[in-house]
């Protein structure tokens, strides 16, 4: 299997370094040269494996230069029992005849980030022994809220890396920003910026492509790489979870052999959402995969008129990890429906560089029947979680009530009966306020951040995450704020180059 960049058709290159390189350096992403094939007989037989199996069962597809011996030390180290407050890793609860939840936020951080960054470090440790000698790998992270948190707790202490991260000044929860400012560790650094995601993704990509400061790391005998979904080492862990929630649903009678379910994505960077869009080229029996964008709703607006228009205004909403309007991995999907042409591709994201929009052809539209876009108002989100509290007693954080609002209008218009899983990116404990003001807005408005974690916990009849436990009392050790257009100068001080 090799990796090819969606801008420049010359790239063939292994998964190893696909991974330690994390963005090609004309700014293309990297994307297997052709998608593997499961049948239904794999399906069943993955299926009898603990998670770290399943894992190892399709990882093995994706990274081909990767021994048996590597995997298996990559997963078994990144999916620990005592990382993840389940066994299962990514279990389903069922709300509805229809639907069930899919909780990936088990994981230490409480966010479905870690079912890749808690692998990832491995993965880009092992790649990198094949590919650097004697050479520091710099992880350069923007995040909107949860990737951060997710990677400093990935890489933390790894051998051999550094870990920098940008996030929104004002643009995360308190129990996100909190989580980020007090990370112990002695390879971390933590800097808010003075702009939005946006502004911090494209700092960190024009970093990254920056040939100047490539050579200069490189005298420093540094290198860069990427911990964002940009990186296939975040994407091909992401597609374990879609094949895991289908062999459950068999397992448990929900659905017969070769029986299609549709997938519910709360969607922001667009990493989760393709990385189901993978499962179901690669065979998994997938119907509708429903696109759930916040009100920053580029992409129902692209899916519904195959205009992708990030000239608007940025929102900041009760969803904040979905706050994005230049959603990186749809390139891959642009790629794909471009009959894998990077010429084409390549076209369309100068346009959006250069003029902020672009529009497909008629042809690449026509290719976009697998999706449903469409998005959730903040009172929409609020009422969902407030109706699904009072339904069945679960609480959701507000990320899975935009799918969950997303998903109904779906029913709604389309009267689709087929099963559902809904992926559940958050635990509501990240986002507390806006959950508890959804339920009862009085009752609780008075209270701080931690009372309602408290309360939190009463009414749901769940005990607190290790993870909020843990920044109850934390200090804080991070206090960097920088402008947006400082952060080239942050990286180069914290490094000393
Ligand atoms: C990152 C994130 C998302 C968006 O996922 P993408 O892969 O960027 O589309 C949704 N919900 C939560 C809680 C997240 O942290």
């Amino acid at each position: 299997m090799y990796y090819t960049s969606t801008r420049d058709k010359s790239i063939r290159i292994s998964s190893a370094e696909a991974i330690t390189k994390g963005i090609s350096a004309e700014g293309g992403l990297f994307v297997p040269t052709e998608i593997p094939h499961i049948t239904l007989d794999d399906i069943k037989r993955i299926g009898t494996l603990p998670y770290t199996g399943r894992a190892k069962e399709i990882l093995k597809l994706y990274l081909t230069d990767f021994t048996e011996d590597e995997l298996n030390y990559c997963v078994e180290g990144a999916y620990k029992k005592s990382s993840f407050s389940s066994e299962k890793i990514a279990p389903l609860y069922k709300i509805s005849d229809k639907e069930s939840i899919l909780e990936l936020w088990r994981g230490p951080t409480c966010a479905f980030k870690d079912m890749a960054l808690q692998l990832l470090p491995y993965l880009l440790s092992v790649s990198a022994s094949k590919t650097l000698k004697d050479t520091k790998i710099v992880i350069l992270v923007a995040t909107s809220g949860d990737t951060g948190k997710a990677a400093l707790e990935g890489f933390k202490d790894v051998d051999n890396t550094q870990i920098l991260v940008f996030y929104p000044v004002d643009g995360v929860s308190p129990m996100q920003k909190l989580q980020m400012t007090t990370q112990e560790g002695n390879n971390v650094s933590v800097c808010a910026i003075k702009g939005n995601f946006d502004d911090a993704q494209s700092g960190v990509k024009s970093i990254f492509t920056n040939s100047e400061i490539k050579k200069k790391f490189a005298e420093n005998h540094l290198a860069f790489s990427s911990a964002n979904s940009i990186n296939i080492g975040r994407l091909v862990p992401q597609i374990v979870y879609y094949v895991y929630a289908y062999v459950k649903l068999l397992a448990n009678e929900e659905i017969s052999e070769g029986e299609k379910i549709n997938v519910v994505v709360p969607t922001g960077n667009f990493g989760n959402i393709l990385a189901a869009f993978y499962a179901k080229n690669m065979g998994l029996p997938i119907g509708k995969l429903v696109c759930a964008s916040n009100e920053n709703k580029v992409l129902y607006d692209f899916f519904s008129t195959g205009v992708y228009d990030r000239n608007r205004e940025f929102k900041l909403t009760s969803s904040p990890s979905m706050d994005i309007l230049i959603s990186s991995n749809l390139e891959r999907l642009i790629y794909r429906i471009a009959g894998g042409s990077a010429e084409a591709n390549r076209s369309l994201m100068s346009q959006l560089k250069e003029n902020g929009h672009y529009e497909i052809t008629d042809s690449m539209k026509a290719q976009l029947d697998d999706f449903y876009g469409n998005y959730a108002s903040e009172k929409e989100t609020a009422d969902t979680i407030k109706a699904i509290y009072e339904d069945t007693g679960y609480v959701i954080d507000t990320h899975t009530a935009v799918a969950a609002a997303v998903y109904k209008k779906y029913t709604d218009n389309s009267g689709d009966k087929t099963k559902t899983v809904i992926a559940s990116t958050a635990s509501p404990f990240k986002f507390t306020r806006s959950v508890m003001d959804a339920i009862d807005k009085a009752k609780y408005d008075s209270m701080t951040d931690f009372e309602l974690v408290d309360e939190l916990s009463k009414i749901a009849n769940v005990a607190v995450p290790q993870a909020i436990e843990d920044i109850r009392t934390a200090p804080v050790i991070h206090n960097r704020v920088c402008d947006r257009t400082q952060m080239e100068e942050t990286v180069r001080k914290i490094l000393g180059v």
